[in-house]
């Protein structure tokens, strides 16, 4: 009998003790953030100095390979949805759904509040659907109703809003009492992406972007600690792509190979989506196949399989890619000023994206060299304990990261 007394002892502590009911009352709350176009070589410049201490004391993807095509609306719905955009249905920034009246356009308030574009169940429906609380200081999805849920706290789309405010926003939130506070927080930063598309990746003012957002970063990570949430927060910070120079003498013009009257270009560039008017399908094709060195041209049933670009309705009978750094366009289009550009084959360097991750469930100094942005909803659904969603990732491929 005396030799079961140690045993008692240690179930007690298990189901009554103060580590249990902690971790049950107060588990540590995820946050992701995400820098918009963040390459991921640019944790090596000299501005990066903050999250490049987070890195060094933290887990690490060196190459977070984003999803084709290498846009905004795509990834940022790949990571949270753990879905190839063939499979969630954003397959662009901007697209026609052969049921849906209007187009999308990442622009289009109403478009973007509209459920029937987002497929799949992001993280924060996932969590919410399970009994938690969840928060989107901005992210594509967040302001429609997916699966007939929205986040429990979220802010329409304003590109202008001063990111102190955003984090201001984050903070707020965190500061909630217990039994309303979000367990599940996400912060969105445009500024980086829109500066290098104007300017260029390797441009002062990239650089002078970065540096602001980094100590944004450090200041946020400092109030944490002042708030004793040191270790009681899991956080990511991540990016969507990568970004290269788009040179404006690399032009391909399409209407010097086909005539435009026989197809509607439903997206442009740097993967033009074209769909051709009935019966033209094999003509355009024929016209677009060798046009032009830098453009590789596919019919939908053939593009690689190595994009997972084919499934959906939404991908036009025809997509061309830009090789990287070409820009696609016509003579009757505004003519292209951006010195930076994305979208390209998710395999180029220049598209990858970055991911770092700091807090008690992270293993100090793991590292992956390589990995898709498809397996981060595995892992953010392991950090909540929720169940996931059917998807196409893995909890395998992120389990090193983790303690
Ligand atoms: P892109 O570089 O074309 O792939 O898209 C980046 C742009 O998407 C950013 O500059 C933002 O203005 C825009 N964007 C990001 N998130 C949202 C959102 N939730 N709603 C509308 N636009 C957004
Ligand atoms: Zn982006
Ligand atoms: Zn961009």
């Amino acid at each position: 009998m005396p030799r079961l007394l140690p045993l008692l002892a240690l179930v007690g502590v298990i189901q009554f003790g103060p580590i249990g009911t902690h971790a049950q009352a107060n588990p540590p709350r995820l946050v992701v953030i995400s820098i918009d176009g963040f390459r991921w070589d640019y944790l090596d410049r000299p501005p990066a100095t903050n999250l490049r201490r987070l890195a060094a004391g933290g887990a690490r993807v060196e190459h977070l390979i984003p999803a084709f095509p290498t846009k905004t609306f795509p990834n940022h719905y790949t990571i949270v949805t753990g879905l190839y955009p063939e499979h969630h249905g954003i397959v662009a920034n901007t697209m026609i759904d052969p049921a849906i009246p209007r187009r999308f356009l990442a622009s289009d308030t109403a478009a973007v509040s509209d459920p029937r574009w987002w497929g799949g169940e992001p993280i924060w429906v996932t969590a919410i659907r399970q009994g938690q609380r969840a928060a989107t200081m901005f992210w594509p999805g967040s302001e429609a109703p997916i699966r007939g849920v929205r986040p429990t706290y979220w802010r329409r789309f304003d590109p202008r809003l001063p990111n102190q405010d955003r984090f201001n926003q984050l903070l707020a939130w965190i500061d909630l009492p217990p039994d309303s506070t979000p367990r599940l927080l996400t912060l969105y930063l445009n500024e980086l992406d829109f500066v290098a598309h104007k300017a260029g990746p390797d441009s002062p003012q990239a650089d002078s972007a970065l540096g602001r957002i980094d100590r944004l970063i450090g200041g946020f990570v400092d109030s944490l600690a002042v708030r004793g949430l040191a270790d009681r927060v899991n956080l990511i910070v991540l990016s969507d792509h990568g970004v290269t120079a788009s040179p404006t003498d690399r032009m391909i013009y399409l209407d010097d190979y086909l005539d435009l009257s026989l197809v509607d270009i439903q997206d442009w560039n740097p993967v033009a989506a074209i769909d051709p008017r009935p019966g033209r399908e094999a003509e355009v094709y024929s016209r677009l196949a060798r046009a032009h060195p830098h453009l590789s041209v596919y019919r939908k049933a053939e593009v690689p399989a190595r994009f997972h670009f084919r499934a959906h309705p939404r991908i036009t009978p025809i997509v061309a890619i830009a090789d990287e750094g070409w820009t696609i366009t016509s003579h009757q289009r505004r003519p292209a000023t951006d010195l930076g550009n994305h979208g390209y084959d998710h395999e180029l360097p220049s598209m990858a994206a970055f991911l770092i991750a700091t807090g008690p469930a992270f293993r100090a100094g793991a590292r992956i060299p390589s990995l898709s942005n498809v397996h981060l909803y595995h892992l953010m659904a392991k950090l909540l304990g929720v169940t996931p969603a059917p998807n196409d990732g893995t909890l395998d491929s992120v389990r090193v990261l983790l303690r």
